[in-house]
């Protein structure tokens, strides 16, 4: 089995379905070699995922998806091996905790002058759209997650809300702060050029090129930006479980070589023992 390892991924800290610990034994069962557990604005999943690693001898690199916006428009941001202690990364997840806390009582008043009442049982973490969704779906509202979207949540649609805005600049301040490496989340989906544009110009540290199951085609320009610049050329499934079953752990992935440099500075910064290179088979 060739060397992969899986850097996208969602816990059921945000809108995954699956623990941290299951994540990890299914990266394990699928031949995977190292795994970046990155839930949408919380890195919660850590508290146990370490453990969870350790106890089962894998290699788990530290990560989180960041919701940003480049002026209106949503630019999600991947931040790996930062120091998971430092106070600037919590800071940060604590304001988007208070952000989606927020939003999710807009979204529900937005539903509610609809003529749709839900109500969202108390949930650690982070509350995202697909949270609504299946609320939405149990109660027979809509048939299926994606028609929620189409119908209700999506961008412009009648109960959408961005929430505040944090800005990609101070996502990357945050994370390099923390010491980590941001990287550009799915550039494919980024609508607007003007956006993939300017955002190429910041200090970002790669570009998520190998994303889900897009083509090569699709994953083309990206690494040849990434190769002009010099930065990480990464890549994830963005699995979420049951929660959003056409995404598969391992679709996407990196080799050994990224893995490491991003898993050795990860283990430096947070003062980890070092790896031998007996600890992997
Ligand atoms: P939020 O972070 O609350 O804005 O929700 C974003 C998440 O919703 C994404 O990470 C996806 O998991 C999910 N999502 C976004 N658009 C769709 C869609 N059209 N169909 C299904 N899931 C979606
Ligand atoms: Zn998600
Ligand atoms: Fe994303
Ligand atoms: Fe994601």
């Amino acid at each position: 089995m060739p060397f992969k390892a899986d850097l996208h991924c969602h816990s059921n800290y945000s809108d995954g379905a699956d623990s941290p610990e299951e994540l990890i034994r299914l990266a394990i069962e699928k031949g995977l070699s190292g795994l970046s557990i990155t839930d949408h604005d919380t890195i919660a999943a850590y508290d146990t995922a370490l453990e969870a690693a350790k106890k089962l001898n894998f290699p788990l690199l530290g990560g989180v998806e960041f919701s940003a916006s480049y002026r209106q428009d949503p630019v999600h941001i991947l931040g790996y091996a930062f120091n998971l202690n430092h106070e600037a990364i919590h800071t940060l997840c604590q304001k988007h905790t208070l952000r989606r806390q927020k939003r999710i009582e807009k979204m529900l008043g937005k539903l509610k002058k609809l003529g749709i009442e839900i109500e969202l049982k108390g949930k650690e973490g982070s509350y995202g759209r697909p949270h609504i969704a299946l609320e939405l779906m149990n109660q027979g509202i809509v048939s299926s997650i994606q028609e929620a979207f189409e119908r209700y949540l999506g961008e412009g649609r009648p109960a959408y809300d961005p929430g505040e805005l944090i800005s990609v600049e101070e996502t990357l301040e945050t994370i390099h702060r923390a010491q980590g490496k941001a990287v550009i989340a799915h550039p494919h989906l980024i609508k607007k050029s003007s956006t993939r544009r300017a955002i190429l110009k910041l200090p970002f540290d790669g570009i998520e090129c190998y994303y889900a199951r897009f083509p090569l085609s699709q994953e083309q320009q990206w690494l040849e930006i990434a190769k002009q610049k010099n930065w990480l050329i990464t890549g994830g499934s963005d699995y979420h479980g049951a929660n959003k079953p056409q995404s598969i752990l391992g679709s996407s992935w990196v080799g050994e070589e990224t893995f490491d440099l991003l898993y050795s500075h990860f283990q430096e910064v947070n003062s980890y023992p070092k790896r031998s290179c007996s600890d992997r088979t």
